[in-house]
């Protein structure tokens, strides 16, 4: 039986129409909103009033009908009571952190999380009097050793970037209860097929950047949570999303509404096709880690976190061992074979191929790397929805062969 159902949540969230009845919903693209009294400005700012409570916009810093639309879209999603979508997906997690954690504060973080998000815990908190430790998110008595008496949350993703590792929400959920701090949870990798909120997480992160929107044509990012976090983080005078600003344009919002609804399908067919393609390379003898292969070792844990008909997801890696080899398999499969492209990110419909270790975790020093296990030759694939897959997967095993790594 299924817990949650995200694809339904969604489609019986209100639906939104347009001004003139249109089945799409409207662009609000005022920065600045009217109010009927006088009176009732004071109200919004002392937080008496909001779109959720007896109306009113104020500024769309602030909340923006259109914004609006895709943040309820996107909390329906996650069955969580609100949320807020932010410019990028780091507005997201770094208004969510300095929300949660104050000057004195610690955190525990997974050592397997984007480079930048590592960068940010790493460099730049200390810088504000935030401490955190490093962990194994995969290690529970890590994690729980880790927690002091001044911790405000565990942060982890629920696969992590790069190395694909899965995050047990229920037992870290239970951990932070235990504890009495939030566990936080960056759900980009996982979207529909693992629900986080549903799972223990107090605080569920999104860049929409990646699989949500799916055309690596636009950036955002979500903080999904209770209504009382999204209020704290908006409020007009110590909420950080407010404050430090990182707001959606109305324009971005629409678009990344528009593309909402074929999320479900994009998943199952990226995970369709990513399995087919880690299987073929398995066979090779290749050494590749996709969670929906057995031999992944946490491919138990994530059966038991997935929602039914999502699948894997989207993205494999391949330890080619050294950068050189790393660099001759994604030249070959984007320059002779014409499989993907070489670019960070993923989650767009053609495939795109990066070697994380000197790209987007390139912010972890080699020594970190090392110790998290993170291979300088490892490639991360993100497959695409593009092509015959039968097509492609000859175009793997062939870049395979030309480069040395399978016979
Ligand atoms: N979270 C994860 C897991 C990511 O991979 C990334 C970017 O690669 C981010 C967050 C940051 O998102 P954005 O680039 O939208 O700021």
């Amino acid at each position: 039986m299924r817990r949650f159902d995200p694809e339904q949540a969604m489609v019986e969230t209100r639906r939104v129409f347009g001004e003139h009845g249109g089945v799409v919903p409207s662009i609000e693209r005022s920065s600045t909103f009217s109010v009927l009294e006088p009176g009732t400005m004071p109200e919004i700012f002392a937080g008496e009033k909001n779109p959720e409570m007896g109306g009113c916009f104020l500024y769309s810093r602030h909340f923006n009908p259109t914004v609006n639309v895709l943040s309820r879209y996107l909390s329906a999603m996650e069955g969580t009571e609100a949320g807020i979508c932010t410019a990028t997906g780091m507005g997201a997690i770094t208004v969510t952190i300095l929300q949660i954690c104050k000057l004195g504060s610690h955190l525990v973080s997974s050592n397997t999380i984007y480079g930048g998000t590592h960068a940010f815990i790493k460099e730049v908190l200390p810088e504000m009097g935030i401490e955190s430790t490093f962990v194994d998110p995969t290690d529970l008595g890590a994690v729980e050793a880790a927690i002091r008496p001044e911790t405000k949350m565990i942060y982890v993703e629920t696969m992590g970037n790069p190395k694909l590792n899965i995050a047990d929400l229920p037992a870290l959920s239970k951990l932070a209860r235990e504890h009495d701090v939030k566990l936080v949870v960056d759900n980009t990798f996982t979207p529909v097929m693992i629900s986080a909120k549903e799972l223990g997480a107090d605080v569920v992160l999104y860049s929409l950047t990646k699989f949500i929107n799916g055309a690596s044509d636009l950036m955002g990012g979500a903080v999904l949570a209770d209504k009382n976090f999204i209020f704290e983080l908006m409020d007009l005078h110590k909420g950080r999303a407010m404050l430090l600003g990182p707001a959606m344009d109305s324009r971005v919002a629409f678009d990344i509404a528009q593309r909402l609804p074929l999320l479900p399908l994009r998943m199952r067919e990226h995970s369709r096709r990513t399995l087919a393609i880690a299987e073929a390379m398995a066979e090779m003898g290749v050494a590749i880690s996709y969670p929906g292969l057995k031999s992944h070792p946490q491919h138990e844990l994530i059966s038991s976190l997935v929602n039914e008909s999502y699948g894997y997801g989207g993205l494999l890696t391949v330890d080619c061992q050294t950068l050189k080899k790393a660099e001759h398999l994604m030249s070959v499969l984007q320059n002779q074979e014409k499989f993907g492209i070489i670019a960070v990110s993923l989650g767009y419909y053609d495939t795109l191929l990066s070697c994380p270790g000197s790209s987007t975790s390139s912010e972890i020093s080699e020594d970190e790397q090392r110790k998290m296990g993170l291979s300088p030759g490892l490639v991360r694939v993100s497959i695409g929805l593009s092509g015959s897959l039968s097509v492609r997967i000859e175009q793997m095993k062939r870049a395979l062969i030309e480069v040395g790594l399978a016979e």
